[in-house]
């Protein structure tokens, strides 16, 4: 079978597209590496969706699902090896077999940033974790730190201060990213305790994480933990589209607003392009508008 279009991740964008391609009569296929609903789902509280004052985002994802599967949604949980996005007819080569397509959207979303420094690999599933709502369970009780300055980090240090009996906050700035709500409630927080400027430069101990070392302007600290929770920001998944699409230098597509690549029927939506802000509510807008724009497309308009 060729479908009208093929998407690509189901996150927000993916899942938001699949809801318009669906309702504008396309045959639609989503294909999904991991769980559905992205980055979002291990987001404790979502506070800045419009007509949604208060939702977790596992909620979220969940209500997302029922939505498009309510109009027809067809999901294979498959990753993506291989696309050949040129020409009428589109191919994607995933871990479960080959689709064909006269369009796809391209939604595949980030991933979570690494730091880099001796240990952090060692200690992956060892107490390094890039999850708090996953893992921070484990640590009941403990100390543990939360790298980052960002609002993911804030909220992860805020979900923690309920669990832990301490959670240190390091960031290599002594402004944080986060935005000021976020940043007045870990500043009422006891349990929380910033470090800042501060960077991690290992991370050690035996069979499980046990100390990180930290450098500040006053030199060298040993701050002993049960656990890291990283939170340095995100990369976007674009290599297979490398070869096709312009990347900016941190690896976003360059498509603009219209959600348009540079190649015919291929379009690209959410937080692995270009943009000036990356929130649910622009990812659900980009899936709006590829979706739409698939539609123009195979109208030949
Ligand atoms: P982010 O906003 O890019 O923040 C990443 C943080 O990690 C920054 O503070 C950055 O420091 C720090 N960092 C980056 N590389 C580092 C390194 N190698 N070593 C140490 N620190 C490093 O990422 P994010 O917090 O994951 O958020 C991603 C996007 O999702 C943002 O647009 C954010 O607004 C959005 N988001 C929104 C919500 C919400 O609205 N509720 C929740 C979560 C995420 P610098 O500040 O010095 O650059």
């Amino acid at each position: 079978m060729i479908y009208d279009v093929i998407i690509i991740g189901g996150g927000t964008a993916g899942l938001s597209a699949a809801l318009y391609t669906l309702r504008g009569g396309l045959s639609t296929l989503l294909l999904e590496a991991e769980v559905h609903g992205g980055q979002i789902v291990v987001s404790p509280e979502v506070e800045n969706y419009p007509a949604l004052p208060k939702i977790s985002g596992a909620a979220y994802a969940q209500q997302l699902l029922e939505q498009v599967e309510a109009v027809g949604l067809q999901i294979k949980y498959e990753a993506a090896k291989q696309i050949e996005p040129e020409g009428a007819v589109k191919t994607v080569t995933t871990t479960g077999g080959q689709y064909q397509a006269r369009t796809l959207i391209w939604a595949v979303g980030v991933s979570p940033r690494r730091l880099h420094c001796p240990g952090e690999e060692k200690f992956l599933g060892r107490g390094v974790s890039f999850c708090a709502t996953c893992d921070g369970a484990l640590y009941r009780g403990q100390e543990v730190a939360v790298i980052g300055g960002g609002n993911t980090a804030l909220e992860e240090a805020l979900f923690l201060a309920g669990i832990c009996s301490r959670v240190h906050l390091i960031h290599r700035r002594s402004e944080f990213r986060a935005e000021k709500a976020l940043t007045e409630r870990a500043a009422q927080e006891s349990r929380i305790v910033a470090h800042m400027p501060a960077e991690v430069a290992e991370i050690t101990g035996e069979k499980r994480l046990e100390e990180l070392l930290l450098t500040t302007p006053a030199g060298e600290e040993e701050l002993p933990v049960s656990a890291a929770f990283l939170a340095v920001g995100k990369i976007p998944a674009n290599e297979l589209l490398q070869p096709y699409v312009t990347l900016s230098e941190a690896g976003y597509l360059l498509v603009g607003e219209d959600c348009k690549t540079n190649i015919p029927g291929l379009f690209a939506a959410g937080d692995c392009r270009e943009k000036p802000l990356r929130q649910l509510v622009t990812a659900a807008a980009d899936g709006a508008v590829a979706a739409s724009a698939a539609i123009s497309y195979l109208r030949g308009a």
